[in-house]
């Protein structure tokens, strides 16, 4: 059994996990990245097969006045473009340029919903209120990532009249934190446009996080390369400051009154501090409390407990495509970002009650009453449809475009399938079934000129980065959260009650996607870093 030894390991070679290592390596510390896959990135990575690249997670990045601040500080240059957003409705189509663009949202949904102009008006009266908090909320680069004690000018021009809009709108948006479906019921009474506005949201999304999406289409940007390149130049940096990083290695085992992991081949390695940026049930599996406090062995059970209780939120199910046509085609139709709903009539029950039914009955099901449900489930859903070569043309073969078709998917229907036997099979009808969709609606060349495809489900995700239910954010949105849910408490998501070891990531903040995560891994190191110091 061979030692070693850390001031500080990070477990999870995530966007979360790149971060704490980046700023601690910074700082000096003798650090160790441990990720159990061959490449870091977790669910921002990009791949090549057959001379197409594709992103196997998070699909184009937001700033959200937190990536370009952390690039910054950290001295990354990323060269990047812009990632516009289309938004469609059967066969109507509108680009996102601006804020202007949201009275053409509104004519959108008008034509598809004439009888419904009153609702509609409220709506977008919403959507327009809420960006107003989106420009406030990200109004300037996140505090987190400035030198507050010696940036003057940001302190005292940017920072000090920022400070009570921000008050004011955090108020504001703590009171729109009911789901989103309950929110729409009070003023949207047709059940299909509450559809078409929120059923590619998670279950239960807080109104403000749904609503406030028009602004997010407005912010996403792509590297060129793919959004593989970000973990990338993190990972350069680490290394360029002293940093180590140990890919294909698990951890197993975490000893918390001895400070010391242990890995898959049973080689242990000691910390003086732990931040864990990877699933959080995993942690306190793995965690022997023994020898700690009392009153920690108790705290720490009440969070494995709390955790357990709880559930990764709503993973996605991504199709991957190779067409033999390029992309000035798909160009022609929608920018390389495409939010689409094929059908007006909306998931209505679909996604609800009927798969609720289709998951508790499922030992009586025959497969044809599966195969049913899943027509239906996909003849109304919504996608969002990435196209990486109209962002950069260097990512596909000459003459030929690459998609990435996807929705969000429910972990347990995967699972019974796979219990009972015939995932494959069922993968491939799902897969069957969006290609004819989409070939049927939006773009009919994928018919005749798809070369080959494939894809991931819940259970890759669930197996390619080890998270619970194969989320991507973090936990399902229920009443109690196991975890910091208020951006003015994002200090505090970091800690666990276990000494020395803190928590980073999509699992550490609810919701959590990429610039959360990305900001509790630089809180995480920050709590490390005043450690050390006191
Ligand atoms: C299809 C898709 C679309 C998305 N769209 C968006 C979006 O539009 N906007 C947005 O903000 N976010 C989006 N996300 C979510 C976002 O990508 C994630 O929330 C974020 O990347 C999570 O980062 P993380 O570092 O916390 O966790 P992860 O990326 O899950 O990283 C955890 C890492 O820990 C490693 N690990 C796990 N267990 C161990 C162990 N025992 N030992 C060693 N290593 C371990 C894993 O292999 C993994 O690399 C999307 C994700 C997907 C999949």
């Amino acid at each position: 059994m061979s030692e070693n030894k850390y001031s500080t390991i990070i477990v999870g070679g995530g966007i979360a996990g790149l971060t704490s290592a980046a700023y601690l390596s910074r700082a000096g510390q003798k650090v160790l990245l441990i990720e159990k896959n061959m490449e870091c990135g977790g669910l921002v990575n990009s791949f090549t097969r057959d001379g197409f690249q594709f992103d196997a997670g998070v699909r184009a990045l937001e700033d959200a006045g937190i990536i370009f601040p952390m690039l910054k500080d950290l001295g990354i240059q990323l060269d990047v473009v812009k990632s516009p957003v289309s938004l469609g409705i059967e066969n109507e189509i509108i680009h996102i340029e601006g804020q202007e663009s949201l009275l053409r949202y509104s004519e959108l949904l008008l034509k598809m919903f004439p009888e419904c102009k009153e609702e509609i008006d409220e709506l977008i009266k919403v959507i327009r209120k809420i960006m107003k908090h989106m420009d406030v909320l990200y109004g300037i680069e996140n505090p987190v990532f400035k030198d507050l004690k010696h940036d003057r000018t940001f302190i005292f021009k940017k920072l000090l009249p920022w400070l009570p809009k921000f008050i004011f709108t955090v108020g504001k948006i703590n009171r729109l934190n009911m789901p989103v479906e309950n929110y729409l019921e009070k003023f949207v009474k047709n059940s299909s446009l509450r559809d078409i506005i929120s059923q590619h949201f998670f279950r239960n999304t807080p109104t403000f996080f749904a609503m406030s999406y028009f602004s997010l289409y407005l912010d996403y940007f792509y590297p060129r390369g793919g959004v593989g390149k970000l973990p990338e130049a993190l990972k350069n940096k680490i290394t360029e400051w002293g940093g180590e990083i140990l890919t294909n290695t698990k951890i197993t085992e975490v000893i918390a009154e001895k400070r010391f992991l242990k890995d898959h081949n049973n080689i242990t390695y000691r910390y003086d501090n732990l931040i864990w940026a990877a699933d959080l049930k995993t942690l306190y599996r793995i965690t022997e409390t023994e020898g700690l406090s009392q009153n920690i062995k108790a705290l720490s059970a009440e969070t494995k407990n709390k955790f357990f209780k709880n559930r990764g939120g709503d993973s996605v199910f991504s199709l991957f495509v190779e067409v033999d046509e390029p992309p000035e085609s798909f160009r022609k139709i929608a920018h390389g970002h495409f939010f689409y709903t094929p059908s007006k009539l909306g998931l209505g029950e679909v996604h609800r009650a009927e798969l609720d039914n289709l998951i508790l009955n499922f030992d009586k099901l025959r497969k044809d009453q599966i195969l049913t449900w899943l027509d239906k489930f996909t003849r109304l859903n919504t996608y969002e449809i990435s196209i990486p070569g109209l962002k950069d043309p260097e990512l596909v073969p000459p003459g030929k475009t690459g998609l990435i078709i996807s929705f969000l998917a429910e972990y347990d229907l995967f699972n019974k399938i796979r219990e009972a036997g015939w995932l494959d099979e069922f993968t491939s009808e799902v897969e069957n079934r969006v290609l004819s969709v989409i070939s049927d609606s939006v773009y009919p060349m994928l018919k005749d000129k798809t070369i080959a495809h494939f894809s991931f489900t819940p259970l890759s995700i669930e197996n390619r980065v080890g998270s619970s239910e194969g989320a991507i954010t973090g936990w399902s949105f229920q009443e109690s959260m196991p975890v910091i849910n208020k951006i003015q408490n994002s200090g505090r998501s970091v800690m666990t009650p276990i000494p020395s070891i803190y928590q980073a990531g999509q699992w550490a903040y609810s919701p959590a996607g990429v610039p959360m995560s990305i900001l509790t891994g630089k809180l995480a190191a920050d709590r490390v870093l005043k450690q050390m110091r006191s």
